[in-house]
C-alpha cells in the first residue's frame, strides 16, 4: 500500500523574484483551508509544488476537486508516493495506469527535479514502460495516449500519477488586494467577480435590491451565487442594499430618460463608501460593451464620471455567449437565470438615454440630496460572509449596518 496525496502545480507566472515566496505560501494557506476538513495534514510545500498528504483514500478525488478549485493552482494529481526505489516505482505505476479506465495505450513521462537521481528522466521512462506492458495489456503511444503515467522524482519521494484534476489558473486569492463587485443576481457581475477572484483579489460584493419595493427574492439568489462561489475562496462578504425607496424618490425628481443612469451613479456611491471601509481600491461590474443600452460608451463615461476609484470592466469585450460558457463552468448560471425582480426592474423609463453626455446627468442629479441618499443606503445595508481565509474583516461597521437577517 502506498501513500496518497493530492499533488498540486500551480503556474509560475507571476511567482517569480522575491514575490514567488509570499505567492506559495498564500496558495498554501488557500489550499489548507479549503481541504482542512477532509485530511489531517498540513499543506507541504515542495520544490514547486504544493502537497497534501491524505490518509483517508476515499477522500483523495474530493481533496483534489477543491485543490483544483481554488485560484493558483493550475492542476491538482490524485498521486501515489512511494521511495526513489525502481520496485515502488514501477509497482505504483501499475495502480496509476489501471485508475484510468477502458485505455488501451500509454506513455510514461518522467521528470526529475533534483539531478541527484541516478537513473536519467528518459532511462526511467523507458524502465517503468516496460513494467507496464510486461503487466498489462496496455501498447505504447507516445503521441496519443489513452493514459499517461507521469513520475516526479524529488529529493526524497517520488509521486506518480495518471489522474489530474485540471484548475483554475491564475494566481492565490489574497495576493492583489480587495475589489469591490457590484453584483446583480444576474448572469455577469458573478463571473466578472470570480475573474477578479481568479487574479487573487479578495471579492466583496455589494447587491442593490428593490426592496421594499420588491421583496428579497434578488437578495436570495445573491446569497445562492455567493454560495456557489463560494468554493473558489475569493468572495469574502456581501452588502446588500434596499435600494427601492431611493429609486422612487430619483425617479419622482429626474427626466425617465436618465434615470438608470442615475440609478447607477448612485450604486457606485454607495458601493466606494463600502470601498473605503473595506479599503478597497477599485469596483467592479460586469458590464460588457453594447450589451444594453446602458452599456454604451457613453453611458459607461457618464457613470464611471461619479467614481473615484478605478471601476474594472473584466467582461467589456465578452460575447454574451462566453459569458454564458463561463457562468455555466464556474457553477452560478443556473441561480442567474431564476426569474427575480432587482431593483434595475423597477421604475425603467420606457425609452433610456443610450448617449448620456455628464452634463446632462450632473444637471439633473442637482435635484437630488445625494449626500443623505448614501447614507440611507449604507445605513440600511445587511452583509453575509462567507468562507474566504485572505480576508480580514472592517472592525468597526458604520451605524446600522447588520448581519443578514439580524435587523
Ligand atoms: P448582470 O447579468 O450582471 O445583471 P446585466 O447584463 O443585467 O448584468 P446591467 O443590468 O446593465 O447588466 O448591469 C450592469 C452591471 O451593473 C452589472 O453587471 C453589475 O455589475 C451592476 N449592477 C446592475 N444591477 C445591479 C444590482 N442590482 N446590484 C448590484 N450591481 C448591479
Ligand atoms: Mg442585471
Amino acid at each position: 500500500m502506498f501513500e496518497r496525496a493530492a499533488l498540486i502545480h500551480y503556474h509560475e507566472i507571476g511567482l517569480k523574484g522575491r514575490n514567488r515566496a509570499a505567492f506559495e505560501r498564500r496558495l498554501r494557506d488557500n489550499l489548507q483551508f479549503a481541504v482542512g476538513d477532509l485530511t489531517s495534514e498540513r499543506v507541504e510545500r515542495i520544490s514547486s509544488r504544493l502537497l497534501v498528504r491524505v490518509s483517508d483514500h476515499s477522500m483523495l478525488d474530493e481533496v483534489c476537486i477543491r485543490a483544483a478549485a481554488t485560484p493558483g493552482a493550475s492542476y491538482a494529481a490524485a498521486a501515489y508516493i512511494t521511495s526513489r526505489e525502481a520496485d515502488d516505482m514501477n509497482a505504483a505505476a501499475l495502480l496509476a495506469v489501471r485508475e484510468v479506465s477502458g485505455a488501451r495505450t500509454f506513455a510514461v513521462e518522467s521528470r526529475r527535479s533534483n539531478t541527484d537521481h541516478p537513473v536519467s528522466s528518459a532511462e526511467m521512462n523507458r524502465i517503468i514502460g516496460q513494467h507496464i506492458v510486461d503487466h498489462t495489456n496496455l501498447k505504447v503511444d507516445l503521441s496519443n495516449p489513452d493514459v499517461r503515467c507521469f513520475v516526479e522524482v524529488v529529493q526524497g519521494e517520488a509521486y506518480l500519477f495518471s489522474r489530474k484534476f485540471p484548475g483554475s489558473g491564475g494566481l492565490p486569492v489574497g495576493t492583489a488586494g480587495t475589489v469591490i463587485s457590484l453584483l446583480s443576481a444576474g448572469i455577469d457581475s458573478p463571473v466578472a467577480s470570480w475573474r477578479l477572484m481568479k487574479r487573487g483579489a479578495v471579492v466583496v460584493g455589494v447587491h442593490f435590491s428593490g426592496r421594499p419595493q420588491t421583496n428579497d427574492l434578488s437578495e436570495r439568489l445573491v446569497a445562492d451565487i455567493g454560495g456557489a462561489l463560494e468554493r473558489y475562496g475569493g468572495l469574502a462578504r456581501i452588502y446588500s442594499v434596499p435600494f427601492g425607496d431611493l429609486q422612487r424618490e430619483i425617479s419622482l425628481a429626474v427626466p425617465p430618460d436618465l434615470r438608470v443612469l442615475l440609478y447607477r451613479r448612485l450604486m457606485v456611491r454607495v458601493a466606494e463608501r463600502f470601498a473605503a471601509l473595506e479599503r478597497a481600491k477599485a469596483l467592479v461590474t460586469g458590464e460588457s460593451l453594447g450589451q444594453v443600452a446602458s452599456q454604451t460608451l457613453d453611458n459607461i463615461a457618464a457613470v464611471d464620471e461619479a467614481a473615484t476609484l478605478p471601476v474594472l470592466r473584466p467582461l467589456i469585450g465578452t460575447d454574451k455567449l462566453e459569458i454564458i460558457a463561463e457562468a455555466r463552468a464556474i457553477g452560478t448560471y443556473e441561480l442567474s437565470t431564476q426569474d427575480h425582480t432587482d431593483c434595475c426592474t423597477l421604475f425603467m423609463p420606457r425609452r433610456p438615454a443610450t448617449h448620456a453626455t455628464v452634463a446632462e446627468v450632473r444637471e439633473a442629479e442637482a435635484a437630488l440630496d445625494l449626500e443623505r441618499m448614501v447614507n440611507d443606503a449604507v445605513s440600511s445595508a445587511e452583509y453575509r460572509d462567507f468562507a474566504c481565509p485572505a480576508y480580514r474583516a472592517p472592525k468597526r461597521l458604520p451605524e446600522g449596518v447588520v448581519a443578514a437577517g439580524g435587523r
